[in-house]
């Protein structure tokens, strides 16, 4: 099954009438590019750069950074790779950045607050990821954004990195693209604010599930009631993609719903095509896809979508892709 499976990794990500995805990947360290290019990835969908800050006793420097960003830059070819500022806190901690015991980390200093709060640290990062735009298709995503103000906030931050860029005399992409995950519920219900100021949005259904449904995505206790295909998440998805539509700018999934393979029919209703996973996802996601008919996968989904519960709708999804396989 696995060699089979292998089998696929060039082959294009089509269902059976031709509707095309493309499949990319989250990479957690550097060593999984070179997985993630065997098995097919067309380009790095989320680049989770805190494995650059873990492990290790400091910041890691403009240089350090530079090196990994370029690297993963020139092996994606001309394929994209988004890269993502620092997510820290939360479940993610740095052992030499001693962030205040907080009762609700989830909802406290983490992600592009950090980032905000210690512009130095920001813009450092922001200044190598810049700098490796020179070498491959680089775009920058702003991670837990809640408001049209952190954007702006975050954006004066990296044109000041591209001002000192400008001064040293370094080549970048000037016209580097720049994203937000969208993870955060008011994010979605301002998604026609948002989509006005980003280039792009990736929807990041890990914290969206965990902060709509107010179920905290580490705790083992209430595991149970973390529902991806909560109704109440599958309005927050059809929300995002008609914002981005409407504004005309691209919307993909880097959550681990995105590696779900029972999901595909509600991507191909809403008309999402870009997928981002985890890179031992991506070949079982498109031997699913490849056996999918997306006319028939439109209907169930939009079943799907008028469904009131939970388990309905992950019945429905599941019995669907079992037809289908
Ligand atoms: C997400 O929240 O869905 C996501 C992709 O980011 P992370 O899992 O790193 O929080
Ligand atoms: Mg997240």
């Amino acid at each position: 099954k696995k060699e089979q499976l292998q089998l696929l990794a060039s082959v294009d990500a089509v269902t059976k009438d031709g509707v095309y995805f493309n499949l990319a990947a989250n990479m957690n360290s550097i060593k999984e590019l070179d997985i993630a290019l065997q098995n097919g990835a067309k380009g790095v969908g989320l680049f989770r750069t805190e494995f650059l800050y873990m492990d290790r006793h400091s910041f890691p420097s403009e240089e350090e950074q530079f090196e990994v960003y370029r690297q993963v830059a020139e092996k994606a070819g001309g394929s994209s790779v988004v890269i993502r500022t620092l997510d820290i806190g939360g479940d993610k901690q740095l052992d030499y950045f001693s962030l205040p015991e907080e009762d609700n980390p989830f909802l406290g200093y983490r992600a592009i607050r950090i980032s905000l709060d210690r512009t130095e640290l920001f813009q450092t990062q922001l200044t190598a990821i810049l700098r490796a735009s020179a070498y491959g298709n680089v775009k920058i995503m702003y991670p837990m954004i809640s408001s049209v103000e952190e954007i702006r906030q975050a954006n004066v931050i990296l044109a000041r990195a591209k001002a000192e860029l400008d001064r040293r005399g370094i080549d970048y992409n000037k016209e580097i693209q720049v994203g937000i995950m969208i993870e955060v519920p008011a994010a979605v219900t301002i998604s026609d604010l948002l989509a006005e100021e980003a280039d792009f949005f990736s929807i990041g259904t890990n914290d969206l599930v965990q902060y709509v449904l107010a179920v905290d995505r580490m705790n083992e206790q209430i595991a149970h009631m973390y529902h991806p295909f909560h109704p109440a998440v599958l309005r927050m998805l059809r929300t995002t993609v008609e914002a981005a539509k409407q504004a005309g700018i691209p919307v993909s999934v880097c959550g681990e719903l995105a590696g779900d393979e029972r999901a595909i029919p509600l991507w191909l209703e809403l008309g999402v095509h870009d997928l981002s996973m985890s890179t031992q996802s991506l070949l079982r996601v498109k031997h699913r896809i490849l056996n999918t008919k997306a006319s028939e996968a439109k209907v169930e989904a939009a079943a799907c979508y008028k469904l009131r519960t939970s388990s309905a709708v992950e019945e429905r999804l599941t019995a669907f892709a079992q037809r289908s396989s």
